[in-house]
């Protein structure tokens, strides 16, 4: 389902205002699609001919109210939502042109191929792509391929329901063999403060500040923005915390983790003792 179609003649509708009696089209796989709409669930439309091909057709009504969420955090027509890039034959969830992001919304399973071909395909024609992925499926114990691919990209997660209910945010987590071994608490992400990240060589968020764990210093190399709130953010003004997830960066590359089957127990305990030593 989704919030946009094309009138016959190729004029962009977006759900709210269509009628239910007409024929539209879908601008993804040009199939018909109608208009679907009640007191509980949002307006949206829906493909009469099922097929398989269609990503827009798989989109769920949480995703449509992430996208929403999303498009209503900016100030008006700052954003767009579902524009089609025909070139690379993509329909983008939401798109900041002027700063050239765009926001990709998973909520369904993905495998890693078409994340890298996604994210590369927007690359090429010059966008920085944040994707956004729902915790019901991701940011699991056990890591996806499709989410081990993004690992050292910007990305963030979020719970937000159908009904538009949750957050958006950023989690330090530290990976052991597809593992997440530690989680941090969520860091709520504010997506409407973009803010910009002028120098992608030092592995300091800016000159003067404490070193950035490896897995941000990647994410920061690859980003042109990064948001109000997220781990980036947090490195600048709490060195501390930045310290503790540098040990444990470091922890999880030490051998006892890799051999013994993980416990929480176990790396604190190793982390403490650790940190005693010093
Ligand atoms: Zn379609």
């Amino acid at each position: 389902m989704q919030l946009f179609a094309h009138t016959p003649s190729k004029q962009p509708m977006h759900a709210n205002n269509a009628c239910k009696k007409i024929d539209y089209l879908c601008p993804e796989c040009h199939s018909p699609v109608r208009v679907r709409r009640g007191a509980i669930k949002r307006a949206h439309f829906f493909h009469t001919k099922p097929t398989k091909k269609c990503i827009s057709q798989g989109k769920s009504l949480t995703h449509l109210a992430i996208q929403e969420i999303l498009q209503k955090s900016f100030p008006e027509k700052e954003v767009e939502m579902e524009v089609p890039f025909n070139s690379i034959n993509r329909i983008a969830d939401v798109v900041h042109f002027e700063k050239k992001i765009i926001f990709e919304v998973q909520c369904s399973s993905i495998s890693s191929e078409e994340i890298e071909s996604r994210t590369r395909g927007y690359e090429s024609l010059g966008f920085q792509v944040v994707w956004i992925f729902h915790d019901s499926r991701f940011n699991k114990n056990l890591c996806q391929m499709a989410e081990r691919w993004i690992y050292d990209r910007l990305h963030y997660f979020t719970n937000i329901n159908a009904k538009g209910k949750g957050i958006l945010y950023d989690q330090f987590t530290v990976l052991c063999q597809n593992r997440r071994l530690y989680k941090t608490e969520r860091f709520p992400v504010r997506i409407q403060r973009p803010l910009i990240l002028n120098n992608g060589i030092s592995n300091r968020v800016f000159d003067g500040e404490s070193p950035l764990p490896k897995i941000l210093y990647e994410r920061k190399k690859k980003a042109r923005y990064h948001f109000e709130g997220d781990l980036l953010d947090r490195c600048k003004c709490h060195p501390l915390l930045v310290k503790q997830w540098i040990e444990m960066e470091k922890a999880a590359t030490q051998k006892p983790w890799q051999k013994k089957r993980f416990s929480y127990t176990r790396l604190l305990n190793f982390w403490l003792k650790k940190a005693a030593r010093h």
